[in-house]
């Protein structure tokens, strides 16, 4: 068996590798990159350990949650980019865009069939595991689903953590291990493998590769798929090289500034990397691994108290312990909360005291109440408000402090925290180029109480639940200038 940190590899199907396969085969369906790749790795130790070639097919689906033009077109500039490594790397890359549902599998089976070992992505989203169990229920021959998600792997983790404190007490104890076992930077740069595979021309004709063209040129043909047409592509391109372009010009220009301007949406002095992670353009290691390279980081530097202690922990300078908190506290607390609560959208999965204060305060009286389409067209009362929402249909993104209003203002004028959850579903994973990640769920359940604990004095519809104001945050951010930008149009 290639050694490998067995910890992220679970072997959904267990049979020895078929003695007669012609290839190894990666469905690359999370983990997005040819860089920092736990499952990339993991195949190419198959392959040098049977000698034989790997093909790395990567699948965009058209049938999942909130699948529209703006998130493939983002997904397509990373097969783009995926596309230009592979072409001198001694792998074969077929990147492969759905148009009509259940295709993925179809293809993945078939060329399973010619595959001494399969391996996938772990995401712990359902629509994601769903798709694996679906392919398991396919195959005959060996199968292994490889975790590339944090720094923690999500089975190192033995409990469901309900504060970010809890999970910062347990990394303490637990990270480093994981912490000095890095994926490799440029797994494909240190192998030799027998010459690339062809995909069998059967398999071309029926499930045709995504073209150069669509990759990176002319996206027209996406107005076919059935896909949500009416959230158009951004200006913001997805992918390795441009993720690495916002890391660089992070450690660069902004990090510096992060404890004492990551609150102004203004200054906007954050890292922007939330997409390029959703999609898994990059890795939290890569990116770790980064800061930890620039603050000149020791593993003996760890600090040895363990209470949970929010900074001082990691031993570096003080931006960058509250970024690391952030990326790796915050971050993989969702993810393993996804991860161990396959109901992580639903009330049911609110702590017991925040649905009990939110059934409490039912009734009380909404002074304002919109609609579904009133809250998309920033058609509110509150000028703060719209610009948010103007901001993340125009951009897909928005900035942490507006996204935790934005979410409270959505709770206060929805009818019930019911429908409340499923606006603020609805449009963060629709229009955020970062939505449908274990995090949208996190952040829309901390609006909700999640993470969180109870505050007093109570109010109107939020009961204990934490509660945030326009007026306040207007005091705290310059607001002004941003919302004559973001005005909707009347
Ligand atoms: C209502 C609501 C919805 C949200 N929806 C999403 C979403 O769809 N996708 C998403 O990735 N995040 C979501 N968040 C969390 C947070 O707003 C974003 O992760 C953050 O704004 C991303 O910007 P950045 O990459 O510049 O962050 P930075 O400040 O540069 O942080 C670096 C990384 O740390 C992680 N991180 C930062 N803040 C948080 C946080 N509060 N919770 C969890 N991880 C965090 C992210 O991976 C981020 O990329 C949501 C928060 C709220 C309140």
């Amino acid at each position: 068996m290639p050694s490998s940190d067995d910890i992220r590899i679970e072997v959904l199907i267990r049979r020895p590798p078929r003695a007669d396969g012609r290839y190894i085969l990666y469905w690359m369906n999370a983990t997005r990159r040819l860089s920092w790749n736990f499952a990339l790795q993991r195949a190419l130790s198959w392959a040098r350990k049977l000698d034989r070639p790997l093909l790395v097919v990567e699948t965009l689906p058209c049938d999942h949650p909130h699948a529209n033009l703006r998130h493939h077109a983002f997904a397509l500039d990373g097969m783009a980019d995926n596309a230009r490594y592979m072409a001198d790397h001694p792998a074969t890359y077929y990147p492969f865009v759905e148009d009509q549902p259940g295709q993925n599998i179809e293809l993945i089976a078939a060329l399973a069939k010619h595959a001494c070992v399969v391996l996938c992505d772990l995401r712990p989203l359902r629509e994601s595991l769903g798709e694996t169990e679906q392919l398991a229920g396919r195959l005959s021959g060996r199968l292994e689903r490889v975790d590339s998600n944090g720094i923690l792997p999500l089975l190192a983790a033995d409990r469901e953590f309900t504060t970010a404190y809890s999970l910062r007490r347990f990394l303490q104890r637990h990270l480093l291990p994981h912490l000095l076992n890095m994926p490799l930077p440029e797994p494909l740069a240190e192998h030799t493998l027998p010459p690339c595979p062809a995909v069998p021309s059967a398999i071309r004709k029926r499930w045709p590769a995504a073209d150069r063209q669509l990759l990176t040129e002319d996206r027209s043909r996406l107005h076919n798929l059935p896909i949500g047409q009416n959230t158009p592509a951004v200006p913001t391109k997805g992918g390795s090289e441009a993720a690495r372009k916002a890391l660089d010009l992070f450690l660069r220009e902004h990090l510096d500034l992060y404890v004492a301007h990551r609150n102004q949406p203004q200054r906007d002095v954050t890292s922007g990397l939330s997409p390029y992670l959703r999609w898994g353009h990059i890795s939290s290691h890569e990116i770790v691994q980064r800061l930890l390279d620039r603050e000149g980081w020791h593993p003996s530097d760890l600090g040895l108290e363990t209470r949970g202690q929010r900074s001082g922990w990691w031993g570096v300078g003080a931006d960058a312990e509250a970024f690391l908190d952030q990326l790796v506290t915050w971050r993989e607390l969702g993810h393993l909360f996804c991860f161990k609560r396959h109901d992580y959208d639903r009330m049911e999965s609110l702590p017991a005291w925040a649905q009990t204060t939110l059934q409490d305060h039912m009734q009380d009286p909404r002074p304002y109440l919109y609609s579904l389409e009133e809250f998309q067209a920033g058609r509110t009362h509150d000028p703060l408000w719209n610009a948010a929402q103007m901001q993340l249909v125009r951009e897909g993104r928005l900035h942490n402090y507006l996204r935790m209003l934005w979410g409270k203002k959505i709770l206060q004028w929805s009818p019930t925290p019911e429908l409340a959850l499923a606006t603020m579903i609805e449009l963060n994973d629709r229009f955020a180029l970062d939505g449908c990640d274990p995090n949208s769920y996190s952040g829309i359940g901390w609006v909700l109480g999640r993470f969180d604990r109870a505050w007093g004095p109570q109010r109107p519809v939020f009961g204990k639940i934490r509660y945030m104001s326009s007026r306040n945050t207007a005091r705290k951010v310059a607001v002004d200038k941003y919302i004559a930008r973001y005005t909707p149009c009347s």
